[in-house]
């Protein structure tokens, strides 16, 4: 399965900014980084300005949510649908900003992966421990029940790992936790689909950065990488979508 690396763009970039910075990552894909699968995710107004920019070079589009409903009376709301008709491949649900900004439980984000795959987009479903859980020695506990919530019977998408406290502070979590985490990862959702354990692609997201993304894609279970800060420039995105891979790629 070729590895993901997938570059969340949280709320940052304007028409320009961000179309040049499309155009960056588009022209400096060459055949080593398109051996990956790369996806952008930028925010919902760059959506229908970018996808001519990137489709072209292989790159997927991926919005950052959407709603569980397929229309109807939701003000500032994005539907599934609305996000397939601009040619979105992807969407972010549960991603701990939203479980935490927006109050989304785990039962809201699993009708949200419904409403994305009944459209036809791939879901990445975000879990995670926080700091506390980590402390309290209750992250096998936390990982557990949000896959036994958030992933309805019959998915079909990508898993992100992204230790909460990871996020946005520059402290990767240790190869070996992310060895075990996607060990148990893998065997909750082959449990809870009753699929095989490699089945679902999981990434690993927290972090990460050009010099140690090598490392991280290495370790076995990971399935690509989650990135924040470091899609912000096309030399780091490409770096990471470089990493590990031969010259002669
Ligand atoms: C994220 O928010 O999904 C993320 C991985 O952020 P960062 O890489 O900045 O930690």
């Amino acid at each position: 399965m070729r590895q993901m690396i997938m570059g969340n763009w949280k709320m940052h970039g304007l028409r320009g900014s961000g179309e040049r910075l499309a155009r960056e990552i588009a022209k400096g894909a060459d055949p080593a980084c398109v051996s990956r699968d790369l996806v952008i995710a930028p925010p919902f107004t760059l959506l229908s300005s970018l996808a001519p920019l990137l489709s072209p070079h292989g790159i997927g589009l991926a919005a950052q949510d959407c709603h569980e409903d397929p229309d109807g009376a939701h003000t500032g709301d994005i539907a599934a649908p609305m996000l397939a008709d601009l040619g979105v491949s992807h969407v972010i649900l549960g991603h701990s900003e939203r479980r935490q900004n927006h109050h989304e439980s785990s039962a809201l984000i699993c009708r949200k992966v419904e409403a994305a795959q009944k459209s036809g987009l791939i879901p990445v479903l975000c879990v995670g421990e926080t700091e506390a859980d980590k402390a309290a020695d209750r992250v096998e506990d936390v990982l557990g029940r949000q896959i036994e919530e958030s992933l309805p019977r019959g998915f079909s998408g990508i898993v992100a790992y992204e230790p909460v406290w990871a996020i946005g502070t520059g402290q990767a979590a240790t190869e070996q936790d992310i060895s075990d985490r996607m060990a148990f990862l893998h065997a909750a959702i082959a449990r809870h689909l009753e699929t095989d354990d490699k089945a679902t692609r999981i990434l690993y997201g927290g972090s990460v950065k050009p010099e140690d993304a090598a490392s991280i894609l290495a370790v076995p279970g990971v399935g690509g990488v989650l990135v924040g800060g470091a899609s912000l420039t096309a030399e780091s995105f490409l770096g990471i979508a470089r990493a590990g891979l031969k010259p002669a790629y």
